[in-house]
């Protein structure tokens, strides 16, 4: 699976690609990650990405011109049919049926990352295929939101988890039915006076099944 990354700041990248799961990931070819800088579509001498908003108010905007030139050069690096997804408070609940289906349905995907107080409508009408928010709250910019994604499509693809049915049965999967995972202990047995439960160090895996059914919260 394929991310591309249009950012003001691909610096913001460095550690997620280097460090942990998605650095093996990529290191093992099961993903990869490619930041471009919108800036480098930029206007004139200084490379200019952002204007003042038409109708006044606080804050810039990112202006149409470099990121029209931003998008259609990624979209031309693979043939393909790449969705672009911008990252906007505006957009659809990101959850993990939106991860699924995105693990399932692409091979690579584009993430658009706004800055300021976001970026020219017009972009959003033409060349944006979906928007997603993360939460209902707003932050500075659309890469932490698009770090977040790639990490929980990415952990679905198969050969990026160690084990691949440690994304199988865990908190909002199907197999235990969206529900929030059962508690996990590991050793020691007993800890500051608190103890494991009985069941799950009895090797009876009919029971331990059964009380983790039991012991998923909605
Ligand atoms: N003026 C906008 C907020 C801009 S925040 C509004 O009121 O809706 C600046 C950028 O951060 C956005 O363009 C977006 O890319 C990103 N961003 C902020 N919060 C986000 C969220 N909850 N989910 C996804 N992206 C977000």
């Amino acid at each position: 699976m394929r991310f591309d990354i249009l950012t003001l700041f691909p610096a913001a990248f460095d550690s997620f690609v280097t460090t942990s799961i998605i650095a093996r990931a990529i290191n093992e070819k099961h993903i990869e990650v490619h930041t471009h800088n919108i800036r480098d579509w930029g206007m004139g001498k200084h490379r200019q990405v952002d204007d003042v908003p038409y109708g006044g108010g606080a804050g810039m905007l990112l202006r149409p011109e470099p990121l029209w030139g931003a998008i259609h050069h990624v979209k031309g690096l693979v043939a393909d049919d790449a969705p672009v997804i911008y990252m906007t408070p505006q957009g659809e609940p990101f959850v993990q049926q939106s991860a699924e289906k995105m693990a399932k349905a692409h091979t690579r995907i584009i993430l658009l990352c706004g800055h300021y107080e976001g970026i020219d409508y017009r972009i959003r009408e033409s060349l944006v295929d979906a928007e997603l928010r993360i939460g209902n709250y707003v932050l500075t910019g659309g890469e932490l939101p698009a770090q977040i994604i790639i990490d929980a499509v990415s952990r679905l693809k198969k050969g990026v988890l160690g084990d691949d049915m440690s994304s199988h049965e865990e908190s909002f999967s199907p197999a235990l039915k969206r529900k929030k995972e059962y508690p996990h202990y590991t050793r020691p047995a007993e800890f500051q006076g608190m103890v494991v439960p009985d069941v799950l160090i009895s090797g009876h895996h009919a029971n331990i099944q059964k009380w983790r059914e039991e012991n998923c919260s909605d």
